[in-house]
């Protein structure tokens, strides 16, 4: 590994590719583009086109594709290949501006939640410039945003691309108040992915993982994580291995993989690259996760991205790291060292409160799934109820700000806004809260909800929207302000104040919490179907209008195909619980008591009494039973699922889950009771326990 600088970004046509291959001006006219997020000059497409043809062409690249993020959590692709005839059965290899601008994939399997009648199936595909194309196997992939032909929104980048503009325009009027002039401000991310490894052979044995990503049946090993000894434990071989050539893999398409260790449950592991802007830390998240899926299959082994793989012990999520900052590379969420940058802090922290107060609904429909269900409150991931973590120090700042008190640090500190130094915000590693749903750490704030196997545009791009809505809010107040500073304090101190139910230092998992936030009016929203029914409230289709991210109807599309992906999950589980009862556990509980009632027979015959046999023989045969009633329940329910989509998704969550729930807690029962060799599955033990 010593070629590391080498081979860093080698599979993409980064900026150094660009200035190598690219014509000086067209250079320069795309770089314009990528850092100001201006309009592509068509002119300069097939100068590109043929520039990246021939990088991909002599890295061995046979095909292209547009590469893009529909609303379904994966990304898509169609290739093409290069070759163009030329006669005489002949070709070459051919790549247009026009191709790389503009593609059409028969798109009409995609979800558009009725944007797109399937008749009229033409969505296309438009490069996105400011993000780099890179080679994936054989193929150049080129980043693509994806649309209607009406020009409605089908995909999940190009709303996240509007949303940094959003917030940018706004920023940048924002920072003139403060003396500041600035082209562009960015939002920049870093996520955090967790996932489990687990060996490719018992993966292969479990109809659960296969069609669901998660167990739906497994009763809890012996030892879970209560011995603390996995997390930042030594790491298998086996899995050193894999992440080696994880890192390798994503740093060849310049993902900046920085940290990998262990994590709490046992197979559970942690990648977590350097930040950068949020666009491409979305693409690269997305590709992240392909790749780790490539690279353990390369290992015999199976990476499960799914939020809750195994019941008892820990799911999995991705911290979406998230900050802004101007073109310059000014963090504005960092604390500064002169009064002025402390007051510009300040502002920016009151516009994310208040943000975060006034979407906690789109927090945390952004982060809703079937998978993530199972984690949100379950007092191992945070709460679904949002709140803000902002560490001791900053809170005793915010609440002087508050009262009008001064703000005593060490006995000598006043808080003024805009006229005293803060106290230096120290950013604490040893006391961080691990239940706030949303942190500060020091010069961003963690979202600590995304499930790890979501795409983080989603997360980004309400944060983005709504914090350049407050951003809005304040520059128009301001910028009509008599004298500034004295508005500036009037502004923070109203809105921290109005705001201040939102900020919570304390146990995010106790029951207090739960109670204290409904006395304060915050919303708790456990199950995906009730968040998602106020995706489109007034209030945000009016936010997102505002901030020209999306329409009525983009809202609700994807309200719909985020229930009806809930809905089509939770089907899925239970036709295979199902499907696991009828022909796995079932027959399996049947054949262990069959054969002890072999033996019993034997034993009778040569005069033994068999005592225990028959009591094994009742328990079994009384369980099975239960189960098998437990088993007509859930069938039933299934079988009244209504076919109105909300109603469904509701039923689902309060019928078809508790009538899984109750069967699987029958099963696993019996799979303490039933002789290891008639268990027809991988235990936990087994599968979180590998070598
Ligand atoms: P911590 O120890 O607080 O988790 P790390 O340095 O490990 O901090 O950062 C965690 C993640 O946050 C990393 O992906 C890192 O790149 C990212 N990060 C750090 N600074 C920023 C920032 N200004 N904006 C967005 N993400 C950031
Ligand atoms: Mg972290």
């Amino acid at each position: 590994m010593s070629k590391v600088p080498e081979l860093f970004g080698c599979n993409v046509f980064g900026d150094s590719a660009m200035r190598e291959k690219l014509p000086r001006d067209v250079y320069k006219a795309l770089r314009h583009t990528m850092q100001n997020g201006t309009a592509l000059d068509p002119q300069i497409a097939d100068a590109v086109a043929s520039a990246m043809r021939d990088w991909a062409v002599a890295k061995g690249a046979t095909h292209y594709t547009h590469w893009f993020q529909p609303m379904t959590g994966v990304t898509a692709e169609k290739h093409d290949a290069f070759i163009s005839p030329i006669g005489e059965g002949k070709i070459i290899m051919e790549f247009s501006g026009k191709e790389l601008i503009k593609g059409e994939p028969d798109a009409s399997s995609f979800p558009s939640g009725g944007l797109r009648a399937t008749f009229e199936a033409r969505g296309y595909t438009t490069w996105d410039p400011t993000s780099y194309a890179f080679i994936k196997d054989d193929t150049l992939c080129i980043p693509t945003a994806f649309c209607s032909y009406t020009g409605d929104i089908l995909d999940k980048k190009t709303p996240l691309l509007r949303s940094m503009e959003a917030i940018s325009r706004q920023a940048v009027r924002v920072l003139k108040l403060f003396g500041k002039h600035v082209e562009r401000v960015l939002t920049t991310v870093g996520p955090e992915q967790e996932y489990f490894l687990i060996s490719k052979e018992d993966y292969q044995k479990r109809p659960d993982l296969i069609l669901t990503g998660r167990t739906l049946f497994g009763a809890k090993a012996p030892k879970g994580q209560e011995m603390d000894d996995h997390y930042f434990g030594s790491i298998r071989p086996k899995v050193k291995r894999f992440m080696n050539e994880l890192d390798e893999e994503l740093w060849k398409l310049g993902i900046y993989s920085k940290t990998e260790h262990n994590e709490a449950a046992p197979g559970q592991h942690e990648m977590a690259p350097i930040f950068t802007t949020a666009n491409l830390a979305t693409d690269q998240n997305q590709l992240t996760m392909e790749i780790m899926r490539r690279v353990a299959n390369r290992h015999g082994l199976v990476c499960l991205l799914h939020e809750k793989p195994f019941e008892g012990v820990n799911g999995s999520g991705k911290h979406n790291n998230w900050s802004i900052a101007t073109d310059s590379g000014e963090n504005l969420l960092d604390p500064g060292k002169t009064p002025m940058d402390n007051a510009q802090f300040l502002f920016f922290l009151t516009a994310v409160i208040k943000a975060v107060d006034e979407y906690q609904d789109l927090l945390r429909i952004s982060v809703a799934s079937a998978g993530n269900d199972h984690r949100l409150g379950g007092n191992e991931a945070p709460p679904a109820i949002v709140s803000i973590y902002v560490g001791d120090e900053l809170d005793a700042v915010i609440r002087s700000i508050i009262d009008g008190t001064s703000y005593i640090q060490n006995g000598k500190t006043t808080m003024d806004i805009g006229v005293t130094t803060l106290p230096r915000i120290p950013k604490d590693t040893s006391d961080r809260n691990r239940t706030s749903p949303f942190a500060f750490t020091g010069n961003k704030f963690e979202f600590r909800m995304p499930g790890s196997s979501f795409n983080i545009a989603c997360a980004n791009i309400m944060l983005n929207s709504a914090v350049a809505d407050e951003l809005m809010q304040f520059a128009d107040e301001l910028e009509k302000a008599d004298e500034f500073e004295p508005a500036l304090n009037q502004l923070i101190r109203r809105e921290l104040t109005a705001h201040s139910r939102i900020l919570f230092n304390g146990n995010g998992y106790s029951d207090e919490w739960t109670i204290e936030a409904a006395r304060r009016g915050l919303l708790n929203l456990p199950s995906t179907p009730e968040a998602l029914l106020r995706y489109t409230d007034r209030k945000n289709v009016e936010m997102f209008a505002r901030q020209g991210v999306y329409n009525y109807q983009e809202m609700q599309s994807r309200q719909d195909i985020t229930m009806e992906e809930y809905a089509k999950t939770i089907h899925i589980e239970a036709l295979t619980s199902l499907d696991m009862l009828d022909k796995m556990i079932i027959p399996a509980c049947m054949e262990y008591s069959g054969e002890i009632a072999k033996g019993v027979a034997a034993k009778v015959q040569i005069g033994i009494e068999a005592l225990s046999e028959k009591r094994a023989i009742e328990m079994l045969t009384e369980k099975t039973a239960q189960l098998m009633t437990a088993r007509d329940d859930l069938v039933e329910a299934v079988a009244r699922e209504p076919a109105e989509l909300n109603a469904r998704g509701l039923y689902q969550h309060e019928v078809v889950i508790p009538a899984m729930e109750r069967a699987r807690a029958i099963a696993d029962d019996l799979e303490h009771r039933v002789a290891k060799k008639y268990w027809p599955m991988p235990t936990y033990a087994d599968l979180l326990f590998y070598v």
